[in-house]
This record gives C-alpha cells, structure tokens and sequence, in this order.
C-alpha cells in the first residue's frame, strides 16, 4: 500500500526539516523520508570522550538572519568558542611557527582586505548574484589561487589569508572559486572581525540537535528514518517516490534535499536537468576534515594556522577548556587525516602549541559519507554563473532545497533553512494555485451541464 501525503520531502537536514515544518503549519500533510536513522544531516551533535561536539555543521552568527531567527524563536542559547577570539596565534610562515604578535594584526587584516577588495563590486548584494551578473561572470574562471597569485602579500598575509581560505573552501586554492569566497565576505559586510566571528565563535550550548529537535517538535510533520530514496517518478498529478526497501509515498509535490554531491544517485523520472546532473556528478569541492583533538588539560584560548603545504593542520581552536583535559577543533586537507595516529598528530600539534598533550583525536569522514560525499558546498572555478539560478529551478512538481544551493550563505547551515523557507512558501503557493484552480473548476462544470 502506498502512503499518500501533500507533500514528500527527501532529505531531513536543516533545509528539509524547515521545508516539512513550513509547509506543515500551512495545514500541508507532509512527511519526510530521510536514508540516516537520525534528522540533522550535516549537521550532528554527539558526545565524544566526555564532550559535547559538533561532527558537522556547528557555528551560526547574527549576520546570518534566518538561522538566528530559529535560535531566537526557540529561545536557544550559544556559547563562545574560546579559540575563536584567541590569546595567542600561532602561525607556520615559511617553514617557521610564531606567534603573531599584537604589532602584525594591522598587517593581517590589511591582507584579507587586499584579497577581497573586488567583492563589494561583484556582491553588492550577496543574496543576489545578477545584482552584479557581469562583473561575476568575468571573475567566475578564476580560482582562489589566481587571485592569490596576482597580489603581492606578505609572508604573513600568505600564511594567514591562506590558511584561512583553505579552511572556507576546504580545499586547495587552485581548485575552489574565487567569486564564491568573495560572496562570504561581503555577508559579514566586507569587516574582517564579522568575518572571523561568523566562521567561528557563536555555537548553540545544547547543540545543534537542539534546533533540529525544536523545529522538528514544532513542525509536527511525519518522519521515516532509514528510508533512503531510490526514485521520484512524476505524472500530472503528482510524485511516486520510492524507497530502497520499495515503499512507496504518493504525493501532490516532492521537496528534495539530498546533498548536491549524490543528487545524481537518486533516479528521476522524466530525468533531471542535464545541468542539474552535471553539477552532481561533476560535485563541489568542499572536502577535508574536522579533526577534534582531545589535550592534556587547559592549553588555553590558542589558534594555529598554517597552509596545507606546510602542515597536515591548516587550521586549529580551542573549542572547548576544561581543567582536567580540554578539546581543539581542527582542520585538514590531508587524505586519511581521521586515520593518523595520536603519535603522528602529537609531532603536528606540538610544533604550533609547545608541551600539549594529545591524548585523542576524533571525527566524521563526511567525503566517504555516502549521504553526503562532501563536506559544505565550496563550487568550483566556472561553475558558478552556471549553477547558480538552475540548481533550485523547479521541475514539474518537483522542487529542490538545499544549503547546497541557497541564495546569500550558500555552504552554511543558515544557507539550508533559508532555501528551506523560501522552497516552503512556493510549493505552498502552487498547491493553493492548484486547489484553487481545481474548486473553480468545479464551480464551472456545473453551470455548464
Ligand atoms: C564538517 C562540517 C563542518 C561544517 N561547519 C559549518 C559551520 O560551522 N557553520 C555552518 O553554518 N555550516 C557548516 N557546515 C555546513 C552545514 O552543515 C551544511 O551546509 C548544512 O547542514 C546543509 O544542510 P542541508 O539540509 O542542505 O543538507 P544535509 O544536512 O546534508 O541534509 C540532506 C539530508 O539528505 C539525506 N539524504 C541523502 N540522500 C538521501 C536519499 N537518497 N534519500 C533520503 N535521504 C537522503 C542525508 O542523509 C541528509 O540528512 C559544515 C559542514 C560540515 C560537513
């Protein structure tokens, strides 16, 4: 027998689960298949050796105004992320790690400046790339190391903007756009402080299964775990989605959600777009990995930065001080970085933060997730002018949300409840449109006969 709702929504991250609570509370049937035997997608709370930590997605800002929304309207408290605002930074620069000293932050910042110098010409308006469509196409080639390349930095601002980037990409320069990374910096109003602080300082105290519980209590919607989707077939009336296990949903409209890099894998009839299909299989490039490491006592408020050339760590922050031990949050670009022992990782981190002691490493290995095949969406050199407008295009009765996709904080969790909401109100305008159409219908019907 198949299920039969208003509307199916594949996929129960953060886009999803806003897409199923929006449209539910407008008095839609709805029901949310997810393939995890949990919601929140990439985003995932978990206690590790004694700490609340965040696997995935974890820091929100205010500059981010749907993703504070949720946090006020539940009244969700966060908490600082000692590292972000740091005591003390330690920095690889040409093989040597120092400590940056108050003197360089004018220097240090001077750089991001000079990096991102064109991205009040070409994202005005960040949630709106045709603002500035020709100044983005001319730039939409050129990788971040292009324009790397093109400045003259300073060891320090190579090291520092370098670092940084690859930890916003999470993946090498050559291989991430340009464009896109000046999209987030005009999000933070083109202020390095904003910037340094939306990346990184504000995470929510219970986690952020607590916004994911919230808004699933809220919605009311149904919910299948363990129930991945093998196929959405349409007809006039509607969708057919079919799970693995062969259960079958029928619904008036399908939301899908799946991660861009394995939308490919779930076969649509008549098929996706081939623009659609290329941008899956051809995957963004965010990558990497966040490795927690759990130290010897409290090293701390400490960041460390480095480029991936220069160390397996591009990145690291106090994320959590306790006095008996105590947690970093870090970064890497190096393949089986999850893998390397807590020998190999203690020769690492102590080259940046002198006598810690490592005592373990842990984390999710979000590339060979098969539910997600990527970490945050970083687009590639080229792709983005091209992308852009059709990845969210409707087809037919199917419509598509993602943080994948969205429009403004596209990569972040405040980018999936945003096309999240903004999915909701146009399917919910079509079923309108639809009922609507269909009771004038029979309004007309009689007066004829
Ligand atoms: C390590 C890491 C760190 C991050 N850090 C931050 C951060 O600090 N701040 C921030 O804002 N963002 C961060 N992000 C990004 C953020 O987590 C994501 O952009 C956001 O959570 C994406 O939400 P989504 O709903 O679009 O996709 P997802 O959360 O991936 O949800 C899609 C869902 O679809 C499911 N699915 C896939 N295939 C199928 C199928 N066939 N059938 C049914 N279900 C399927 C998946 O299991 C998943 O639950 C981070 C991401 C990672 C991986």
């Amino acid at each position: 027998m198949a299920q039969s709702v208003d509307v199916v929504v594949i996929g129960g991250g953060f886009a999803g689960i806003t897409a199923a609570r929006d449209l539910q509370k407008r008095g839609f049937k709805v029901l949310v298949l997810e393939a995890r035997d949990r919601l929140g997608g990439r985003t995932w709370s978990e206690d590790r050796n004694g700490f609340h930590v965040e696997l995935g997605g974890t820091w929100v800002h205010w500059t981010q105004p749907f993703v504070w929304a949720e946090k006020e309207r539940y009244g969700l408290e966060v908490q600082e992320t000692p590292g972000c605002v740091a005591e003390r930074v330690s920095i690889k620069i040409d093989g040597q790690v120092q400590e940056l000293q108050e003197s360089q932050l004018g220097e240090f910042v001077e750089g991001f400046e000079r990096f991102f110098a064109e991205a009040k010409g070409v994202w005005e308006r960040p949630y709106d790339a045709h603002h500035c469509w020709d100044a983005l196409c001319e730039r939409d080639g050129l990788t971040v190391a292009d324009r790397f390349n093109a400045l003259e930095l300073t060891p320090l601002q190579r090291t520092s903007i370098g670092g940084f980037l690859e930890i916003l990409c999470m993946n090498q320069p050559q291989n991430a756009s340009y464009v896109e990374m000046m999209r987030c910096w005009s999000l933070t109003g083109w202020n390095y402080e904003l910037f340094n602080d939306t990346a990184a300082r504000y995470k929510f105290t219970k986690g952020t299964g607590a916004l994911v519980e919230a808004m699933a209590r809220d919605g009311g919607f149904d919910v299948s775990l363990n129930s991945p989707v093998r196929s959405v077939q349409q007809s006039d009336q509607g969708v057919c989605v079919t799970t693995e296990s062969g259960e079958l949903v029928i619904a008036k409209r399908a939301v899908v959600t799946v991660p861009l890099n394995v939308l490919h894998n779930v076969a649509f009839e008549p098929p996706l777009s081939e623009v659609k299909l290329e941008a899956s299989r051809l995957k963004h490039v965010g990558g990497g990995y966040k490795v927690f490491f759990e130290v010897e006592g409290d090293p701390g408020a400490v960041m460390t930065l480095s480029r991936s050339t220069d160390s397996p760590l591009i990145g690291s922050f106090t994320y959590k001080r306790g006095e008996q031990h105590s947690v970093l949050a870090g970064f890497s670009l190096e393949p089986g970085a999850l893998d390397k022992s807590v020998e190999e990782w203690q020769v690492v981190l102590e080259e940046f933060i002198p006598g810690v002691r490592l005592l373990s490493t842990f984390g999710h290995d979000w590339g060979a997730d098969d539910l997600s095949q990527g970490s945050w969406a970083t687009y590639r050199p080229g792709t983005v002018a091209r992308f852009n407008d059709e990845l969210p295009r409707q087809e037919g009765h199917v419509f598509f949300a993602s943080g994948d996709h969205a429009q403004g904080w596209r990569g972040f969790i405040e980018g999936a409840i945003a096309s999240g909401s903004r999915t909701a109100v146009t399917v919910a305008d079509s079923l309108s449109a639809q009922a609507a159409g269909a009771s004038a219908e029979s309004v007309k019907q009689p007066a004829q006969a």
